[in-house]
């Protein structure tokens, strides 16, 4: 089972908390080569969430954030082949 879902009541991770929070609780999409950004869903509640490195110039790659998107933000960025839920 995954961990306890708290997509309803958070917005954002950041760093550790953000890979923890997707690596045990989310479903990764895809992923986008060219941005190294990836997209995950919820399977409880269908929330996207995006997982991005808005530092990546620093070194090493920096921190990753995940921030929930829209459906509309989620198929404008990964297209509109992304999962149905
Ligand atoms: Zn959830």
């Amino acid at each position: 089972m995954t961990a306890a879902c708290r997509c309803a009541s958070s917005t954002v991770f950041q760093g550790v908390a953000a890979e923890d929070y997707a690596r045990s609780h989310l479903t990764h999409v895809k992923t986008n080569d060219d941005t190294w950004r990836s997209l995950f869903v919820c399977r409880e509640t269908g929330t996207y969430w995006r997982e991005s490195f808005p530092t990546s110039e620093a070194h090493g790659g920096g921190p990753p954030v995940l921030e929930i998107l829209s459906d509309e933000a989620a198929r404008a960025e990964f297209g509109s082949d992304i999962v149905a839920r």
